[in-house]
């Protein structure tokens, strides 16, 4: 890892709030922003998705992942129905949303907005809202054009470039690179994620030898390390890089990890939204 790349407990801390706790990140502490990441407690749903699963997709009761849901913006302090969220593909297809696209995903994961794992808004009120469990969610905010960012990448969205994808994107809607903060989400560490084969070799070459360490014949990707490269490439400063110090897979009392669970279990999701 880049040696000033922070990584330290103090740059996030987990908050606790009517009945649930959430991540949030120093980084984004801007009096403008709402944000957080959840943790898995708190919430209505039962096994195995206890207790605070965000997500409509997963198999859970949809009502309980509605008064989850309802409990994550009571304790944020957004409003619900300012959600606009997508039905992820571990693609890397961008979209800018706005007031229109409100409410979108929010109360049934049909109308969520299709294939898609990146959102961009630049209007306020504007609630960006994205799930994973082991995967990265990357979080941006450019404080001066007053833009934020939300995306979703796993191993094929971070070979696939999601994060710079993401800073191009945001550019395009006049964001500058040096101005970006960006915040890497909790995910499955290089402690935990050996990777096959196909992973292997998706990683980019100039990239393997500082993200896929070998034990045996076994392979392990630090997953956000991949994408820490590929922001800082795209011309991210370092010191407007973070990266959560938290592996989902070793720390299952907090988190979900599909890949702990066997597959079946529930949703952190991350939110972003401007105040004004
Ligand atoms: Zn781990």
């Amino acid at each position: 890892m880049p040696k000033n790349i922070k990584k330290s407990r103090e740059a996030e801390r987990i908050v606790a709030a009517g009945g649930i706790r959430f991540l949030q990140f120093t980084a984004l502490a801007d009096e403008g922003l709402v944000h957080g990441f959840s943790l898995r407690q708190g919430g209505v749903s039962l096994p195995p998705y206890e207790e605070l699963n965000l997500g409509l997709h997963v198999g859970d009761d949809p009502g309980f992942v509605r008064e989850n849901r309802n409990r994550l913006a009571a304790a944020l302090g957004y409003v619900p129905e300012n959600v606009v969220t997508c039905r992820q593909v571990h693609g890397t297809v961008i979209r800018r949303v706005g007031v229109k696209q409100r409410s979108l995903g929010h109360l049934n994961y049909a109308d969520a907005l299709p294939g898609t794992d990146g959102l961009i808004t630049l209007e306020p009120h504007v609630v960006l809202m994205a799930h994973a469990a082991d995967c990265t969610l990357l979080f941006f905010y450019d404080p001066e054009a007053h833009c934020i960012g939300l995306a979703h990448a796993g191993w094929r969205g971070a070979v696939a470039g999601m994060g710079s994808r993401m800073v191009e994107a945001m550019c395009q809607c006049g964001c500058r690179r040096e101005n970006l903060r960006v915040v890497l989400s909790p995910s499955i560490g290089p402690c935990c994620y050996q990777v096959g084969s196909e992973v292997v070799e998706a990683v980019p070459g100039r990239f393997r030898q500082q993200v896929l360490q070998q034990a045996g014949n076994s392979f392990y990707l630090d997953l956000p390390e991949l994408q820490v490269l590929d922001l800082l490439e795209a011309g991210i400063k370092e010191s407007n890089l973070f990266r959560s110090s938290y592996c989902t897979h070793c720390r299952t009392d907090l988190f979900y990890s599909y890949r702990a669970a066997g597959g079946l279990t529930g949703r952190m999701a991350g939110i972003i939204s401007m105040k004004w």
